[in-house]
């Protein structure tokens, strides 16, 4: 699963994932249990039901015949979750024949008497008829449950224009719970098969294969869908709405995205690297992929980023890209390859408990490395790999926590920067430790192993022991089973008389736990390097190299992989031998960003870095910088934005001109501003907008109806600038549209810099309105960063509005 907000993927929200406060509650009662595996007394074996839907009352009726065996022990009960339900039967199934049986439910639980004693392997099936009403599931003593409906109705009664009606399902972590009843563990799995009958204007998605459909008298369609493999309860989904299917397919078998209508020209940019993800996986693991087919569907209004249902992934609707903003880059293509992998880690093998749930979520996430390493090449891969390393490094609070959590508040919480970000940088150093061969022969081991069963960390570490040879305690005590990272200081001595270099290496964390960690390091002059592979094992470790010629760079870490955060003390000379020679992309950012905070000229040679990624970023930082740039550099910036083909950097390129303030640059803008590039349309946009307001205010306008990305952000400031009371309409409807995003946060205070503009008070106070909601639709846990933020932003509003609004603002944030 990929959770919005919490977790990082395009549309979302760096500045509030890094201001996650990640509080602990103040009751840490939680810290006192437990959380064992669930107990398994009965084993589900299969899973059949008929359902049709009720979207009137958004209810949904259903049958299940439920095929259940005891685990070992023999039992005369069987206890289901069914959250919410109106239970009208539970019957035993003799034959064809229906027996009642005496069961208590409790709106959570439904406990059934068995009608004997049935041995441990003895399969029996129960029957039951019932509702599911996930909009009025109560659970005393829970408040999360509100968003853990499991069954979602999208616009049931279509009374919401331009929103389609859809239904999808959400299952991870227990709510699937909510619309079938059953053992809703992770440590259970069935094979299934569901009737459903929707209105016959909609296609259906479930998992597994769809074997037939059936028109009926009514005006509905019987769809029915079988999966024949055994997967998690909370891998089950069912998707139904308007949708196109455009189909790709990976050795025979059907590899689909389900759309909108008006998305389907842009599916297969968007989707279209599936098939070939697909392969790669399958070649990497030595595990063909192992599901019938695999689809990818996009639902309204989804709760969380994307969810890896087996066969079936549901994406939120920032999967949605057009032409314009694929240009940019797929920012979805690392979601897709997140989830698609899950259908091996997590699908086909599934985290035993909440606790484990590094075996799925750690491995989704370093399949994002893995991907953009073998497709772009080496330096995207290590910033796909750095990229998760500074979001977990930006929250300190996070050292705190095991990566194996056996304690928690709510089981929601293991869904976090540890278990994803950290933990993929884990396995990223892992696979250095081991060597690619044998790390992903380990990992073929444990899929092998634990096929269409569960795993919990250790099944993986006993994999990568029986292939390596190795005991591997120390690194799954060191990182699976404790918490934190080192933090170091590399200091480095010299004495050229004895031709003798010392490097000295000592963890500062402020804890007692000093971390083991195998360490390359290269010691170069000129382009010529030595490797080393030493041990740093104690809280001040030493080096000694003997030299011939004094080195031009020691590079610590040479391979780049270790999780730490470092004060590398070395001088300007050697980051400038570093930039030029060290070859990996974190060799390079570094030395630039060492380059920007000491103001070296050396920064402007990231304009000819071979990575588009870094040639962007050392733009930006010139930028940033409060120096102006020299004429070789603009002019090279200029060279850029004629030659450069990645689309973000040329648009940094003209960002650093347009900083310039300087008119000779204005042709360059007028010829870019109808770039397919939002970015660079945005960048030549505001370039524009300094130089000749009124045209760029008449072309903001113009460009408003297509605009995303930077040039929707250029688009509103411009408006917002230069915008009169006769905009209203224009500028608020447009921040009130404006999906729940960072972009949107940023915005906040140029829409109350507006409102400060307006004279009547009547769309003032809408505006506020507005602003208001936004808050309220913020989650909880970013509250405490969010609303002083949105607080000192209208306070500009009162200010010069006077009583009246002020007055207004204070009781609308009450
Ligand atoms: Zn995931």
């Amino acid at each position: 699963m990929k959770k919005l907000f919490v977790l990082a993927a395009a549309a979302i929200s760096p500045v509030l994932l890094m201001a996650q406060p990640g509080q602990e509650p103040k009751d840490t009662s939680w810290k006192k249990i437990y959380r064992a595996t669930a107990p398994k007394i009965n084993d589900l074996v299969h899973t059949k039901l008929d359902v049709r839907f009720d979207y009137d009352k958004a209810w949904m009726y259903g049958k299940e015949w439920l095929t259940v065996k005891p685990h070992f022990y023999a039992t005369d009960s069987l206890t289901l979750d069914a959250k919410g339900m109106d239970i009208k039967e539970v019957a035993i199934m003799k034959g064809a024949a229906k027996s009642p049986l005496k069961y208590n439910y409790d709106g959570m639980q439904l406990r059934i008497t068995l009608d004997k004693t049935y041995k441990g392997g003895e399969n029996y099936t129960v029957y039951i008829d019932y509702i599911s009403k996930p909009n009025e599931v109560k659970v005393k003593g829970s408040a999360a449950i509100n968003d853990a409906k499991g069954l979602y109705f999208i616009n049931p009664k279509g009374e919401e224009k331009d929103k389609p009606t859809q239904i999808w399902t959400q299952g991870e972590t227990e709510a699937n719970s909510v619309w079938m009843p059953t053992i809703d563990k992770p440590n259970q799995k069935t094979t299934d098969e569901i009737y459903m009958t929707v209105p016959a204007k909609y296609v259906t998605l479930s998992n597994g294969l769809l074997v037939s459909q059936k028109k009926n008298a009514d005006g509905t369609r019987t769809d029915y869908w079988k999966m024949d493999l055994p997967h998690s309860p909370y891998l089950f989904f069912m998707g139904v709405g308007d949708y196109k299917i455009i189909k790709d397919s990976y050795k025979g078998k059907e590899v689909s995205y389900y759309v909108e209508p008006d998305q389907a020209a842009y599916a297969r940019g968007v989707f279209g690297l599936t098939p070939e993800m697909i392969k790669f996986y399958s070649d990497k693991l030595g595990v063909d992929y192992p599901w019938q087919k695999y689809n990818q569907i996009v639902g309204r209004d989804y709760v969380s980023g994307a969810m890896e249902n087996t066969t079936s992934t549901l994406h939120q609707e920032s999967a949605y890209q057009n032409f314009r903003q694929l240009t940019d880059g797929n920012s979805w293509e690392t979601v897709i390859a997140h989830e698609l992998f899950h259908q091996w880690f997590g699908d086909y093998v599934t985290t035993e408990s909440w606790s484990n749930i590094t075996v799925n979520e750690t491995m989704a996430d370093y399949s994002q490395t893995l991907w953009m390493e073998y497709k772009y090449g080496k330096d995207a891969g290590d910033e796909e790999n750095y990229q998760g390393m500074s979001q977990y490094l930006s929250s300190p609070n996070d050292a705190k926590k095991d990566l194996v959590r056996f304690r928690y508040a709510d089981k929601e919480d293991v869904f976090d920067l540890v278990s994803y970000q950290k933990g993929g940088r884990v396995q990223h150093m892992l696979r250095n430790f081991v060597g690619d061969d044998a790390y992903f022969k380990s990992l073929n081991n444990y899929l092998t192993n634990n096929k269409f069963k569960n795993g919990e960390a250790h099944q993986m570490r006993l994999a990568f022991e029986e292939v390596t040879g190795k005991d591997l305690n120390w690194f799954w005590n060191q990182w699976y089973f404790g918490s934190g990272h080192p933090i170091v200081k590399i200091d480095y001595n010299y004495d050229d008389a004895a031709g003798k270099a010392m490097v000295i290496i000592e963890q500062t964390q402020k804890t007692d736990k000093v971390f083991k960690l195998p360490i390359a390091i290269d010691i170069y002059n000129g382009a010529a390097k030595k490797r080393y592979n030493v041990w740093v094992e104690n809280k001040i470790d030493t080096f000694t190299f003997n030299y011939t010629a004094h080195p031009d760079l020691i590079n610590v870490d040479a391979d780049k992989v270790i999780l730490w955060q470092k004060t590398d003390n070395k001088t300007a000379a050697n980051f400038i031998q570093q930039y030029k020679y060290a070859p990996l992309f974190m060799d390079r950012r570094e030395a630039l960003d060492y380059f920007s905070k000491k103001k070296m000229k050396e920064l402007a040679e990231g304009l000819k870095d071979k990575y588009g990624p870094l040639r962007e970023f050392a733009l930006n930082k010139l930028a940033e910088s409060s120096e102006a740039p020299d004429a070789s550099v603009l002019k090279a910036a200029e060279e850029l934005v004629v030659k450069e083909k990645n689309k973000k950097a040329k648009a940094a390129a003209i960002n650093l001109l347009v900083k310039t303030g300087d008119a000779a640059y204005l042709p360059i803008y007028k010829a870019n501003i109808g770039d397919s590039s939002y970015s660079v349309a945005g960048a030549a946009l505001s370039g524009l907008a300094a130089l000749e307001p009124a045209n760029a205010y008449a072309l903001a306008k113009k460009y408003s109806r297509d605009s995303k990305g930077d040039l929707a952000t250029a688009v509103d400031a411009i408006i917002i600038e230069n915008g009169t009371e006769a905009d209203f309409d224009f500028i608020a409807s447009r921040f009130d549209k404006a999906p729940l995003s960072q972009a949107k946060f940023e915005s906040l205070d140029g829409f109350c810099g507006f409102l400060a503009k307006v004279s009547n008070l009547d769309n003032v106070k809408k505006g506020i309105d507005m602003v208001v909601k936004f808050r309220d639709a913020i989650p909880e846990s970013f509250r405490g960063f969010t609303d002083p933020a949105i607080k000192t932003a209208l306070k500009k509003v009162s200010a010069a509005k006077g009583k009246e609004i002020e007055e207004y603002i204070a009781q609308k944030l009450k």
